[in-house]
């Protein structure tokens, strides 16, 4: 029998789980190192819906081991993340099945070295693929842990040391598995769900969660204008492989700062895409130019990895050509 403070909501989570956990989603049904890594990683900024949808089987049907991606070049990686946004990650991951030769180290101490990952990401790792009792802190671990114990506002290190003090590292998988349940489902952000919290009993902040954590004034982003530019001879278009950190290793249209419309350019249209901290506003215009480095038929495009704000110009410029 175990004895401890939070014995309560323990044994509230493993009766949770096994009611309610998400048991059947494929990264908790495989040992595979790298398949729980991929979910991970594709999680971190991705809604589950869309990475089971979208992402995650197709990733794993075009590399299907990590040894694959550590042979493969960036550009097809970056092609196979395309529409997922927030490309480091992509580009992190081949750099670390590179420098791992294709073999995850089995400790978070290790794991947290590699490229990309995180405290938190090498904790979820090591618990889930290795059974390393360790807790997790990602956004919704954060959430639950500022309402449960009623915290306005603290610093990373002080959520660590609540990560600690709650979790369960007798039944460490559960409990981290529910912690992401949880906070995707029931203690959300607008509307938790406290009647059927299993945190419920001795939660701190139950009578007003909205509270915490206190609301931080969101800036308004900033607004970069820009004109993308689609240089072409004959039937083909010109692009050029991105080297801005933001956008590393993708192909994309010119884009101008300050573009003077001349008369011989060809408006297309104009688009918004949204950027963590900024959006950009973009008139797309197609001008004949032979002067360009890299020309490229439609056919081929659709074979490189674009941005979106790419993918959203060479709609226009398709629709332009019917
Ligand atoms: S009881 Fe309510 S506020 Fe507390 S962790 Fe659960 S859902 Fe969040």
């Amino acid at each position: 029998m175990k004895t401890g403070k939070y014995n309560i909501i323990h044994q509230n989570i493993l009766t949770w789980y096994a009611e309610h956990g998400r048991v059947t989603l494929p990264w908790r049904n495989t040992n595979s190192a790298y398949e729980i890594y991929l979910s991970e990683i594709m999680l971190q900024q991705t809604q589950v819906k869309i990475v089971l949808e979208r992402f995650y089987f197709q990733f794993l049907e075009k590399f299907p081991t990590f040894k694959e991606v550590a042979t493969a070049p960036v550009d097809d990686v970056l092609k196979a993340w395309e529409g997922l946004g927030y490309y480091t990650r992509a580009r992190n991951l081949h750099k670390t099945a590179i420098d791992t030769e294709g073999n995850l180290p089995n400790t978070a101490e290790e794991l947290e070295k590699l490229s990309g990952i995180g405290k938190s990401t090498a904790h979820a790792v090591a618990c889930f693929a290795f059974d390393e009792a360790l807790p997790i802190l990602d956004a919704n671990v954060k959430r639950i842990l500022y309402r449960f114990f009623a915290v306005e506002s603290c610093n990373d290190k002080k959520l660590w040391e609540l990560a600690y003090a709650l979790y369960d590292k007798n039944n460490a998988y559960i409990y981290n598995q529910t912690m992401m349940d949880i906070g995707s489902a029931i203690c959300t952000h607008k509307n938790p769900l406290c009647n059927t919290c299993p945190f419920s009993s001795l939660c701190q902040g139950k009578e007003n969660p909205l509270s915490y954590p206190e609301k931080k004034k969101k800036k308004k982003k900033p607004i970069r204008k820009r004109t993308l530019v689609i240089y072409y001879k004959e039937d083909k278009y010109a692009l050029n492989q991105n080297s801005e950190r933001l956008l590393s290793g993708l192909w994309g249209f010119k884009q101008e700062e300050d573009f003077e419309m001349i008369t011989n350019a060809t408006s297309l249209g104009d688009f918004k895409q949204h950027y963590t901290h900024f959006t950009l506003e973009a008139s797309v215009v197609l001008l004949k130019d032979k002067e360009q480095k890299s020309y490229f038929s439609i056919e081929e495009i659709h074979d490189l990895a674009l941005s979106g704000a790419d993918r959203k110009a060479l709609a226009l410029l398709e629709s332009y050509c019917q």
